[in-house]
């Protein structure tokens, strides 16, 4: 008999179902000992973090040394931070339900594009009951339509390219544009809101910021004097841009008087729910999105609040043909018409021709556990939040922004014999990163430096936040040596 693995050559070996399937095994088991690892040890760092040279330099010897595949994804994850760390409280990245990673290992191997039919016909179905869900749980009718797309920022700019289909001349795709565009937003809107509308070619006066009041959401008060000024001034205002919730303070604009606003005059209502949409998989906070049925198009992220990897975002059409012709254009190649309706060759209606297979992520986790884990993470997160604003209330070294409606929380450790609180909280900030023990991030608001969290992981409990204040009040006191 002939030994096939001696014979094999380098591009037979790439290709090996033996050489993966002793990885895999590796791979998987150092993955799940790192899981059980973070999980039970508070003394496992949640980053170990290095400068950037420092990092640049350990992977560029790691390049040239001779160390093994195996060696290889050890030192990745030693290298990285750790989202599953209960002591993780940083970025608005949602900690994956861990089975949707084996869905993401699967899309890896299969690499079916989903673009065509038949390049994804397991990914374009799912991917057809997943949006189906949110479109109902949104409060769609069955004339919505949507699709899923890689990430929050993609997904804003293709509804403003849907907006603008929908609202300006026709003809701008054709011959480009011949009047001054413009949308409305609230100030705080996340800043790919802002990139979306230069894109659009609308430049910084066509995107009209609009000033918050005292609870960071947007002042409708003034709408009606900043669209009649953009009119004034010779703008054709196209949409409004709801944010729910806003990405630096988790503060959800009031979307029933937007969807009024947008109503009376004629013009599309979008709302931004990258991060907080997910309420509408809870009873418990779906209040917090009242009126967003009245929205033309919807974004939310899987992996903000919904416990999908990264990238996993939905946008939701009200209606569907608005979705059929954001990008009315022709590939032949590709599909045997353009005009005809077909929700399963989704590459007509995304930015993306390519595209990896997201809806099978979400499926394994709605498979597996029901929509219910979605409430139950939303519930516990923004739960959490309420708990530890108050925690920070309670002592008088630090002061909190606002009361949190969502799980995004920005306070300040206060020092009356400081006055530079701004050097201060940011040196508290690196020490902690530094330390590895917990990760949080920084941000500024009202040009002031605050310390700023997002509670993602719902195995983050009450003592870990409790540590975290007693922390920041030992590094203050070191500090004041
Ligand atoms: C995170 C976020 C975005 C950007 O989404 P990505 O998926 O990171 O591209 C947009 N808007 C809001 C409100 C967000 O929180």
């Amino acid at each position: 008999m002939k030994d096939l693995t001696q014979k094999k050559n380098i591009l037979e070996k790439a290709y090996d179902p033996s050489d993966f399937r002793t990885m895999g095994h590796q791979v998987i088991d150092l993955i799940a000992d790192h899981l059980e690892k973070v999980q039970t040890d508070p003394n496992q760092p949640v980053i170990s973090y290095q400068n950037p040279e420092d990092e640049f330099a350990y992977w560029q010897q790691d390049f040239s040394s001779d160390s093994g595949t195996f060696d290889v994804f050890k030192n990745i994850l030693e290298h990285s931070i750790s989202v599953h760390h209960p002591r993780y409280i940083g970025h608005q990245v949602a900690v994956p339900a861990v089975l949707s990673g084996l869905a993401g290992l699967m899309s890896d191997i299969l690499s079916n594009g989903t673009g065509v039919y038949e390049m994804g016909m397991a990914s374009n179905a799912i991917e057809k009951i997943i949006t189906d869900l949110v479109a109902e749980r949104i409060g769609y009718t069955s004339e919505a339509l949507g699709f899923l797309t890689s990430g929050g920022t993609l997904a804003n700019l293709t509804a403003l390219l849907a907006a603008r289909k929908a609202k300006a001349p026709s003809a701008i795709w054709e011959e480009g544009h011949q009047e001054k565009l413009a949308v409305l937003v609230s100030e705080e809107a996340h800043y790919c809101i802002d990139r979306a509308a230069r894109i659009l070619g609308f430049g910084s006066k066509g995107i009209i910021k609009i000033p918050v009041d005292r609870h960071f959401k947007m002042d409708t008060s003034l709408l009606d004097d900043y669209y009649n000024n953009a009119k004034a001034a010779g703008y054709h205002v196209i949409a409004i841009i709801g944010s729910a919730c806003s990405t630096a303070t988790g503060s959800y604009d009031d979307l029933d008087v937007l969807a009024a606003f947008a109503e009376q005059n004629n013009i599309w209502f979008h709302v931004d729910g990258a991060h907080g949409g997910g309420v509408v998989f809870s009873k418990q906070y779906k209040h917090l999105v009242k009126g967003i049925s009245r929205a033309d198009s919807v974004v939310i992220d899987f992996h903000k609040m919904l416990m999908t990897p990264a990238l996993t975002t939905a946008l939701i059409f009200r209606k569907a043909e608005d979705s059929y012709k954001t990008f009315e254009q022709k590939a032949q190649y590709l599909w045997e018409s353009q005009n005809t309706r077909e929700w399963f060759n989704s590459g007509k209606r995304t930015f993306e021709c390519t595209k990896l297979m997201m809806s099978i992520k979400v499926y394994t986790i709605l498979k597996t556990y029901g929509e219910e884990l979605f409430e139950k993470n939303i519930d516990q997160l923004y739960g959490l939040a309420i708990r530890f604003a108050n925690m920070i209330k309670a002592r008088p070294n630090f002061e909190l922004v606002i009361e949190p409606q969502a799980n995004i929380l920005n306070f300040r450790y206060l020092d009356s014999e400081k006055t530079d609180l701004n050097t201060l909280n940011t040196t508290i900030h690196k020490t902690l990163i530094r330390s590895g023990e917990f990760y949080i991030v920084q941000t500024i608001i009202q040009e002031k430096r605050y310390l700023r969290t997002t509670i993602m992981n719902p195995l983050t409990k009450e003592h870990d936040l409790v540590a975290l204040l007693d922390e920041i009040e030992r590094i203050a006191d070191i500090l004041q040596l």
